[in-house]
């Protein structure tokens, strides 16, 4: 990690093994959210890294993106997104559909979320593969919206994710090997 703050944070993830199925790490942020010490300071050090950069809205991707985008967004003075899956949106929606490791997912947006030009981050709490960021990337495209960022509370470096996002800003508060 990059700081004792960073430590601070990283003690209050928790890991579960094999959740959801077998072989697969956990990393569990519900136990870094109820503490109002660390839940403050995820927030402040995003906030941190976006502040002057004249975002007009942060997209969360459901379902916990949900959790600290809206607080992220608030301290930006910017708007909120919700990314969801599908048959949720009740208005006209742009989708985009995408690989798993076994069968595809889609993510929905309303159309008229985004107005041509504004500027967006998105965020979620962890950077694995990049797969879900990599597809709501295509949703904020067919939108016309501008990417200033993408945004992660944890990230796991080892999958090398952000090999896929060359061209944008991809910052991740707390990194794991
Ligand atoms: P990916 O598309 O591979 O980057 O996966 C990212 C999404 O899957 C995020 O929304 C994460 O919440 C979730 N995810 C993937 N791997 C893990 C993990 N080891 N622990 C917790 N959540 C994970």
């Amino acid at each position: 990690s990059r700081s004792p703050n960073c430590d601070h944070l990283k003690a209050l993830v928790r890991t579960v093994p094999d959740f959801p199925k077998p072989g697969i790490l956990f990393y569990d942020i519900t136990t870094l959210l109820k503490d109002k010490y660390g839940f403050a300071s995820l927030i402040d050090a995003l906030a941190e890294h976006y502040i002057g950069r004249d975002i007009d809205l942060v997209l969360g991707i459901e379902a916990r993106g949900f959790i600290f985008g809206p607080a992220l967004a608030y301290r930006l003075n910017a708007g909120f997104v919700p990314v969801r899956k599908p048959r949720k949106l009740p208005a006209p929606v742009a989708r985009v559909t995408y690989d798993l490791e076994y069968g595809t997912d889609t993510l929905e947006i309303h159309q008229d979320a985004i107005e041509p030009g504004q500027r967006v981050i998105i965020v979620d709490d962890l950077l694995a593969t990049g797969g879900t960021m990599e597809a709501t990337i295509k949703l904020v495209r067919q939108l016309g919206g501008e990417i200033a960022g993408l945004g992660f509370a944890l990230e796991l470096d080892f999958l090398k994710g952000r090999s896929r996002f060359p061209d944008f800003d991809v910052f991740s508060l707390l990194h794991y090997d």
